[in-house]
């Protein structure tokens, strides 16, 4: 498996992530996705976003505000509850959690800790012009909080009967107390979170559901199955409102690690949601004339965590005529470009574009004529573009061009005019 410091470096250089801020020497826990990198992350939002909302008939879609009114957060339990406990070293000042140290001095010099204390997660900022205890709110540290308070409107306008899903991606912020693994814990990152409103007779069976679907989803995606593994909590582990929770975890080079949550929550979310808002949030199945306040199951997964995992997947390592090639083996639905055009000589430009052109109205491709074809080659592997395709001087006259494997490195010639066709067997097949 690769290891973080060589990923970390491939990321930087093939223009996957980078540290945030860096030339003013970066700032900790924030990452910025670079070209190739938020391409990444926008085949993995487009491809949740699929399989969650648009391919289904009982699941909408959100898109709500990351501050929200100040008491969503005291009805949620964020206020009083969203918190690590932390101690200080007294010497060299640095801050630890407590559950993640297991010396009683401090794990970087010796020094004498400081009694635990409590420390929000939340970030806070004020509101207006003016800042007082009234003017606080909190940059959002889920996604989900807003789709119950939002789950009457939306239940209003569309119409659905119970079961049915709201579905919303967005940033959330958490001021963690030790930031990271790269990319894994971050303090702004992207959720994809989906909640489920079902009878509470029901919500087993549902978040049995969801569970698996969640799990396939990740292998359809091209994560191995060796690395993907689903761990259920413990009873001791669980939210005392929660009846059961599992969460998909991938192997890391620094261990197993969740990568998503699925959660059947019971109805505490929108019960909360009610008392502290005095508002309704109940429903009425017409049918069976009974009234009641549905029982939420949840899934929960980081668009971050999720980027990461498929990259440590899709990282190759191997001999080719004595030389390493390092190649991503991203699977082409998320792969960042699917196909990448290179004319063979900066004389066969306007060719190569025109090619590139066309392929661009049916999949995400790239133009490439900087070095030799060998490192154009190395790029493409290094970044996971399946299919790269050289526009030679003899395609001027059989009006073919040669089509490079990712993974086997064959090489196939094929007609200009059958390439769309080629290409789109090769991505279904
Ligand atoms: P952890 O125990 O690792 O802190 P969590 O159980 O608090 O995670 P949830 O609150 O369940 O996480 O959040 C749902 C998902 O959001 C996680 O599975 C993860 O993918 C993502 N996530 C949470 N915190 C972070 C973070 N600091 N950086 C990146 N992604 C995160």
């Amino acid at each position: 498996m690769v290891d973080m410091e060589t990923l970390v470096s491939l990321c930087k250089r093939r223009g996957f992530v980078f540290q945030s801020s860096e030339i003013y020497g970066g700032i900790n826990g924030f990452w910025d996705f670079g070209p190739v990198g938020c391409e990444l992350k926008r085949r993995v939002k487009d491809n949740w976003w699929r399989t969650m909302v648009q391919w289904r008939e009982d699941v909408v879609g959100l898109d709500t505000s990351i501050i929200a009114h100040p008491q969503t957060w005291v009805a949620s339990g964020h206020v009083e509850a969203f918190s690590d406990p932390m101690v200080d070293c007294k010497k060299c000042k640095k801050r630890f959690r407590l559950d993640e140290i297991t010396t009683k001095v401090c794990p970087e010099c010796g020094g004498e800790l400081t009694d635990p204390k409590k420390f929000n997660l939340m970030f806070q900022t004020h509101v207006g012009a003016t800042q007082d205890a009234e003017s606080i709110a909190y940059l959002r540290p889920e996604t989900c909080q807003s789709i119950f308070t939002e789950f009457k409107n939306v239940q209003t306008v569309s119409r659905l009967k119970i079961p049915f899903g709201i579905a919303q991606i967005g940033k959330a912020f958490r001021n963690e107390i030790t930031p990271r693994n790269f990319i894994f814990r971050s303090r702004e990152f992207e959720q994809m979170e989906l909640e489920f409103f079902c009878h509470p007779k029901e919500s087993k069976k549902w978040y049995e559901y969801w569970v698996q679907s969640r799990y396939d989803w990740f292998l359809s995606i091209g994560v191995r199955k060796e690395n993907l593994r689903l761990r259920p909590h413990a009873k001791d582990e669980l939210a005392h409102y929660a009846s059961g929770c599992t969460d998909v975890e991938f192997q890391m080079p620094f261990g197993w690690s969740e990568l998503e949550g699925i959660a059947d929550r019971g109805n505490f979310d929108l019960s909360q949601h009610a008392k502290f808002s005095g508002k309704d949030l109940d429903y009425y199945n017409e049918e069976t004339k009974e009234r009641f306040i549905p029982a939420v199951v949840e899934t929960s997964v980081g668009v971050d965590r999720t980027c990461l995992a498929l990259m440590i997947d899709a990282y190759h390592e191997e001999e080719v005529k004595g030389e390493k090639r390092v190649v991503m083996r991203f699977h082409p639905s998320i792969a960042p470009y699917q196909a990448a055009v290179f004319p063979l000589s900066g004389k066969l430009r306007e060719p190569a574009v025109k090619l590139e052109k066309e392929l661009r109205k049916y999949f995400t491709a790239d133009y490439d004529e900087a070095g030799s074809i060998g490192k154009r080659y190395r790029r493409h592997d290094e970044i996971g573009t399946p299919y790269c395709i050289t526009y030679d001087f003899q395609s001027e006259e059989d009006h073919a061009v040669t089509v490079r494997n990712r993974d086997t490195m064959q090489q196939d010639r094929v007609a200009v005019d059958q390439l769309v066709r080629y290409l789109s067997d090769k991505f279904v097949g």
